[in-house]
């Protein structure tokens, strides 16, 4: 679909001047992020970095991705739910891999002492990008589902407008008048809500766990600003503060300066250098308190590399989802292919594979944010290095999805204005609540499309490699 917007970009002053406004429209929208010099301070901010254009997005595939949501809610909800699935699932990575180990630690010690919370929230992100490998029409093939910390819905909210903005601007009203409405702030916030609501105490408030940095606290401020319309008070603190003011009391209620909290949502905790002793310690005391976790550890848990690559195995799903044989379809559609580097011949096998033929392989440690994953040489010396030791097993190959570029301009502040050759990335937001056995909510929440050049192997909006996107349904 290269060419969508060529007419409309020939010549260099029609995009100069729709670049201007656009930077102005980002502004006026709300489409913030501070700055990497004052990372904790709004008294000078900028726009997030976004693409001048909407990308084209098949609406095939952009229906598929909604229609598969509800599916991979329930899916995450029985993983949290199944300890033994989770529990052989991990045994390998475990062993090497200490963060892995430590979460699950935490999850152990929780079971062993009992839950004391019997509302669960889920809020995830499944992940896309159109597959042009195969010979026919592109498929949608799942890079991978964020169970914990799924940001970028609040500034998603407000990246149509902006687009629109551009695309009159341009002269295609007609066109601008065709981007789909998004509001996952609203559909996040319904969960929380509803979360907040069962928990069943007036007084009680959210508390999101955030990072020492804060770059993206507008993001979360729009989540936020849809809890305080419903009159649900927000704190915002940190692990430190957790570790320093929290408290427990003998019914495992949580508080925090004397307020009593009914939700955890975390937009933290994901990452090795989010925790030191004494966050690990402050972890352990909110997935033990009485407060809904969002998520709970073991739903952290189910959206690791190692796991998602376990749901590949034949039969996998058909144990997790028993009698679903439709949503399980579904959901098996969008897998790529997904390769254990357990200790055996089964991972030999795919380690010789991927060594010789490494730029049709990625090579995935279990971490998240961006950045971490191996391509090409790289993938194939660390494998050829680390191919005979258990130390493979700390990651996992999955075959490399191949979408066809499209050129686009992405804006970020102090750079120069100049064309890239794109590809893109569709994440659908899930939202559910489980209370005892009975699902009360299960929603696709809305959407948000990130866009980055075609020489970045890997790398997210907050990596500083993608920025936000708006589809254009082809
Ligand atoms: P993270 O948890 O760090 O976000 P991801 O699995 O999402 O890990 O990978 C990071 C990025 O790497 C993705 O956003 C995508 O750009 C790229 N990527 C990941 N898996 C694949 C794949 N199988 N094929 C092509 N690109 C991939
Ligand atoms: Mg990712």
């Amino acid at each position: 679909m290269a060419g969508l917007w060529d007419a409309a970009l020939r010549g260099e002053a029609a995009v100069r001047r729709a670049a201007l406004a656009a930077v102005d429209a980002a502004l006026l929208e709300g489409v913030l992020m501070r700055t990497e010099a004052e990372p904790n301070a709004s008294d000078v901010v900028s726009y997030a970095p976004f693409t001048l254009l909407p990308s084209a997005v098949p609406s095939a595939l952009f229906r598929q991705a909604y229609a598969v949501q509800q599916d991979f809610n329930l899916l995450v909800d029985a993983i949290s739910q199944d300890g033994e699935f989770l529990e052989r699932a991990l045994a390998s990575t475990i062993k090497v891999d200490d963060f892995t180990a430590r979460l699950f630690r935490i999850h152990l010690q929780v079971l062993e002492e009992g839950l004391a919370q019997s509302v669960f929230l889920g809020i995830n992100r499944s992940d896309y990008m159109f597959d042009c490998g195969a010979p026919g029409a592109p498929a949608l093939k799942q890079i991978e589902i964020n169970t914990i910390a799924a940001s970028f819905g609040g500034l998603a909210s407000r990246t149509a407008a902006v687009h629109g903005r551009v695309l009159k601007e341009l002269g295609m009203a007609e066109e601008a008048s065709r981007l789909l409405p998004n509001n996952p702030s609203e559909g996040l916030a319904s969960g929380i809500a509803k979360a907040w609501e069962l928990y069943g105490s007036r007084s009680a408030v959210v508390m999101f766990l955030v990072e020492d940095v804060q770059r993206n606290i507008f993001d979360q401020r729009c989540v936020e600003n849809e809890l305080w319309n419903r009159n649900i008070r927000v704190i915002r603190k940190r692990f430190r503060d957790v570790f320093e003011k929290g408290s427990l009391d003998e019914a495992r209620r949580l508080y925090m300066d004397g307020q009593e909290v009914a939700v955890v949502y975390y937009r933290e905790g994901y990452v090795p250098k989010n925790y030191d002793q004494q966050n690990w310690e402050a972890r352990l005391l909110l997935e033990r308190s009485r407060a809904v976790k969002c998520p709970d550890i073991a739903t952290q848990l189910a959206g690791t590399k190692k796991v998602q690559q376990e749901l590949s195995r034949p039969g996998t799903l058909e144990k997790l989802l028993p009698g679903r044989t439709e949503a399980i379809a579904r959901i098996r559609a969008t897998f790529a292919g997904l390769y254990s580097l357990d200790m055996g011949e089964e991972g030999d096998k795919i380690a010789a594979t991927a060594i010789a033929n490494p730029d049709q392989f990625v090579l995935k440690p279990q971490r998240e944010g961006g950045g971490n994953n191996l391509y090409g040489e790289e993938l194939r010396q660390v494998l050829e290095k680390i191919k005979d030791s258990p130390e493979r097993t700390s990651y996992i190959l999955m075959d490399k999805i191949q979408p066809q570029p499209t050129r686009n301009y992405l804006l970020r502040a102090h750079s120069p204005l100049k064309a890239s050759e794109c590809i893109s990335e569709l994440g659908i937001f899930g939202v559910y609540v489980r209370q005892g056995k009975e699902l009360v909510m299960n929603e696709a929440a809305g959407h948000l499309l990130r866009t980055k050049a075609v020489e970045h192997a890997d790398g997210g909006v907050a990596a500083g490699v993608a920025v936000l996107d708006t589809p254009y349904l082809v």
